[in-house]
């Protein structure tokens, strides 16, 4: 039987990596270690790292005066290593805007708040998080330190599928986005950002690698906060090309070879037209049967992570036992929603969605 695999994260990995990975397990190109057991100053695992890194930036399109860090902590933790390391970049008593779209703001929201002044510029919580608040009433500040978004919500399945232009009303003021869930999925234009970063447990690799794509202009200045652990200030990072501290050697093994397959793939522009298709034909299925219910608005909806719902909760048990009999694992939805959630990410293959509605067919024909 064919597995398919649904989670959110950590998620589904192309076979062919894994596939890989085994095979060069014991002895990494004839190195006689596996990439575990490698000092991570050495020439090989140098090759691997730099290699990751310059694949990344070639599918990104990361322009060159951004600096690429390979970090630690996830992306929980970067919710307090942004405010230390960007809150006082315009004045100690500087505010930042956050926009609050679904279960991710909230937590980012949360932990900014222990470090700075936090103005909330718009947020969709009253609508229980089903659209990303219209660009138009946003109220940011005149001059914050930063705007901050999270432009795929993994939790709630809304998606930005724009890049929101905030310099004119916020004197120049960086657009930070957590992007952990929907990196590389689509194309991005990453100079309309200062920052981008995320856990790599979802669209990258396995988690432990945390990427931060950070503008280098950010960096100087000296406005982190005297509290960041020099681990987690970026400049120092960044001076040290990611290796201030040992970085997570293997998950950067593996995201490289992601990086490679992706490139074999047709790269982020051929993924964004499949992923666009696979959305579709799970949306569009969704749409035209009551049995079934989404929640999102359809300008907001997440091509990554999609919930819904039976019309009839007491099914819920029963949908689950029948999907894991036919191989779709890890389809239940996140706690806080309820439900169900597909997480369709770039290693997703349309026959898992295909194989999906499929199943969402004949389980509703079976139980009507
Ligand atoms: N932001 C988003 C959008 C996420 O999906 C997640 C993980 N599900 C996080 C932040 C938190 O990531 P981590 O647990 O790796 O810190």
């Amino acid at each position: 039987m064919t597995i398919f695999n649904f989670s959110a994260g950590p998620a589904v990995l192309p076979k062919e990596v894994l596939q890989q990975a085994a095979a060069e397990m014991l002895d990494w190109h004839g190195s006689g270690m596996s990439v575990m057991e490698m000092s991570h100053r050495g020439k090989e695992f140098m090759s691997i790292l730099e290699a990751a890194q310059r694949d990344f930036r070639e599918l990104l399109g990361v322009p060159s005066n951004y600096k690429v860090l390979f970090l630690q902590g996830g992306a929980i933790a970067e919710n307090a290593i942004i405010p230390m390391n960007l809150a006082h970049l315009k004045g100690q008593s500087a505010t930042v805007d956050y926009i609050n779209t679904g279960s991710w703001s909230v937590k980012s929201i949360k932990e900014a708040k222990r470090y700075c002044d936090v103005h909330v510029a718009a947020s969709s919580e009253a609508q229980h998080f089903a659209q990303i608040p219209a660009r138009d009433t946003w109220q940011l500040s005149s001059n914050p330190s930063y705007v901050h978004i999270c432009s795929n919500e993994t939790i709630d399945g809304v998606e930005f599928q724009y890049t929101p232009d905030i310099a004119a009303e916020t004197n120049n003021a960086p657009l930070i986005a957590d992007v952990s869930s929907h990196i590389l999925s689509r194309e991005m234009d990453v100079s309309k950002y200062g920052v981008i970063y995320g856990g790599a447990q979802k669209n990258i690799g396995p988690a432990g690698l945390t990427i931060v794509v950070v503008r280098e202009d950010l960096l100087e200045g000296g406005h982190a906060m005297t509290s960041c652990p020099s681990a987690f200030n970026w400049k120092i990072v960044a001076d040290n090309d990611s290796m201030y501290n040992t970085p997570p050697t293997y998950a950067i093994y593996i995201a490289g070879l992601v990086f490679q397959w992706l490139k074999k793939q047709g790269g982020v522009a051929a993924m964004e037209q499949r992923n666009i298709a696979k959305a579709a034909l799970l949306y569009d299925y969704l749409d035209s049967t009551d049995f079934y219910q989404t929640k999102i608005a359809a300008d907001s909806r997440s091509r990554m992570n999609v919930p819904f719902f039976l019309h009839d909760h007491a099914l819920n048990d029963a949908f689950l036992e029948g999907a894991k009999e036919r191989g779709l694992l890890q389809l239940k939805g996140h706690k806080s929603v309820g439900g169900m959630r597909a997480s369709i990410y770039n290693a997703m293959p349309l026959e898992g969605v295909q194989a999906l509605v499929t199943y969402l067919k004949e389980f509703e024909k079976r139980e009507q």
